[in-house]
């Protein structure tokens, strides 16, 4: 049977299509990608590396919100040439879309059904220990190919990667395997938000000192290997924790981790977040408003319904502690914020009215909204902030 509902409607946008670049009048709430600003990003942080590094975007969980491709293609144009994701699915993705730089998987893939597409489709797999290693070494010689692989060791994150201790013998195990091709080893910092408290410096740099024994060790065998350690936070931290390449996922997105702001990195926010004021209404005083009433007015009140909650990435921790920007004033949200709408106090706004765009995040003429403010609210982080933006609210690349 035909259905009657598809054939004359034309799709709302498709998530990371980047040939829109006008809001759909049908669309309730949407996020903005800019991706010249990634590609900003991408630049300005390769030349704070400097020539000999590289630089990897790391674009795992649907580049951190945005969209993988379209950060990838925007990075690699800027200057990054690799990519970081988390898992097989997120690799194959990109692979899908045509890129064909180098691709590494951060996160452990423990069998055959996995290793063997990531073999099929140029993926380097992480290895923390000898199984997955013979794995690999199994697979590939069944194929007549070479794997590709980096290994990664534990100096202090306690996640992945093989213990510091044992990596030296690790490494010898992977040199004599002859279907493996070791082109990278790694460890990863513990500290990501740059506390510069005593206690941080101590951990990075005891990281750093056992990372360091090891290359020593691995003199003379360590030049045709790539050797990273640094994300985000370890490149504005320390040039000396560069080594030849740096794997960067925040920064590129334009926030800095906390405390380690560089005058001389300028890098842009690339993500918006905004919706549509879909109902208005006037309520006497003394009125519950939303779940729980949680909010209730202490004067005649206007308010706004907006057409974005937390099945959108609006977490409900934020209920009645943010603003929002419309016409480039904040107005407070208020009451519990629902799956899919919230509600803002208006009163101090009556020219607001139903269809004025709203931005929750980013900029709004001269005023903007830091996704640090809604982690500080929530008692939350930056990093999941953005990713709590998935499939759901359809992107608008600019
Ligand atoms: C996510 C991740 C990164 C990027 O971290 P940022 O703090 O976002 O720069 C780097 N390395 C590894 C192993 C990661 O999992």
């Amino acid at each position: 049977m035909q259905n009657l509902f598809t054939a004359s409607i034309s799709p709302l946008w498709n998530n990371g299509q980047p040939d829109q670049g006008k809001i759909d009048p049908r669309q309730r709430a949407w996020l903005e990608v800019d991706s010249a600003a990634i590609q900003h990003n991408a630049r300005a942080l390769k030349t704070y590396i400097g020539k000999k590094c590289i630089l990897m975007a790391v674009v795992k969980a649907d580049g951190y919100g945005h969209g993988a491709k379209t950060v990838a293609s925007a990075a690699l144009k800027g200057g990054a040439s690799c990519l970081g994701v988390a898992t097989l699915q997120e690799g194959i993705e990109l692979r899908e879309c045509g890129l064909i730089c180098p691709i590494l998987i951060l996160g452990n893939l423990t069998n055959i059904e996995e290793l063997g597409p990531c073999l099929d489709w140029d993926l380097m797999p992480t290895l923390s220990s000898a199984r997955e290693a013979l794995l690999c070494q199994n697979i590939a010689e069944s194929r007549r190919r070479k794997f590709k692989v980096h290994v990664k060791v534990d100096t202090g994150m306690t996640r992945l990667g093989c213990d510091f201790i044992d990596a030296f013998e690790f490494i010898e195990v992977i040199k004599s395997l002859r279907n493996l091709v070791l082109k990278g080893i790694y460890s990863h910092l513990a500290l990501a938000d740059g506390d510069v408290s005593t206690d941080a410096e101590a951990i990075t740099s005891l990281q750093k000192q056992r990372f360091e024994s090891l290359l020593n060790n691995l003199q003379g065998t360590k030049d045709s290997i790539c050797i990273h350690f640094a994300n985000s936070s370890g490149t504005l931290r320390d040039s000396k924790l560069h080594y030849d390449m740096v794997r960067v996922g925040l920064a590129l997105y334009g926030y800095l981790p906390r405390f380690l702001h560089k005058e001389s990195l300028d890098l842009k926010p690339a993500m918006k977040v905004k919706a549509k004021v879909s109902f208005v209404r006037n309520v006497p005083t003394n009125t519950g408003v939303g779940y729980g009433h949680q909010f209730i007015t202490d004067k005649d009140s206007r308010l706004a319904v907006v057409g974005i909650g937390y099945a959108d990435g609006v977490s409900r921790s934020l209920s009645g502690r943010i603003s929002v920007l419309c016409q480039e004033k904040f107005v407070p949200q208020v009451g519990a914020i629902a799956m899919d709408q919230l509600v803002l106090d208006i009163s101090n706004h009556p020219e607001i009215k139903v269809g004025d765009v709203v931005t929750l995040l980013g900029e709004d003429g001269d005023q903007k909204i830091d996704p640090q403010q809604w982690s500080d609210i929530s008692g939350s982080i930056v990093w999941e902030v953005l990713c709590g933006f998935k499939n759901r609210l359809p992107r608008l690349v600019i």
